[in-house]
């Protein structure tokens, strides 16, 4: 594991009824995207074989990061519902 990998491990993901963020619908070969590859600081978007950028919500730190570097013509971004989504723990 490597040393960012240790200190997200910090972290409590309580789980959303549904995410927060979404890659819209017809936009998942957007171009854009690629910004939030290599931006995500927890690493969640990816690209599939099939050349489809995919979101994995799970450990979302909620930082806005994927919104300003892609985009809401390609993202639908939310805050989760209170009580939801990520909780810091610092160690
Ligand atoms: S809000 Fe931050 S952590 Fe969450 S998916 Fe976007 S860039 Fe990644």
């Amino acid at each position: 594991m490597t040393d960012l990998t240790v200190k997200l491990g910090l972290n409590v993901f309580k789980p959303l009824p549904a995410p927060h963020i979404k890659i819209k619908a017809g936009m998942e070969r957007d171009p854009r995207l690629k910004a939030a590859v290599r931006g995500c600081p927890a690493g969640l978007y990816s690209v599939s074989e099939t050349g489809e950028f995919v979101l994995t919500i799970d450990g979302c730190l909620e930082c806005g990061t994927c919104r300003i570097a892609c985009g809401t013509e390609v993202l639908e971004w939310g805050y989760p519902e209170g009580g939801a989504g990520v909780q810091f723990r610092f160690g």
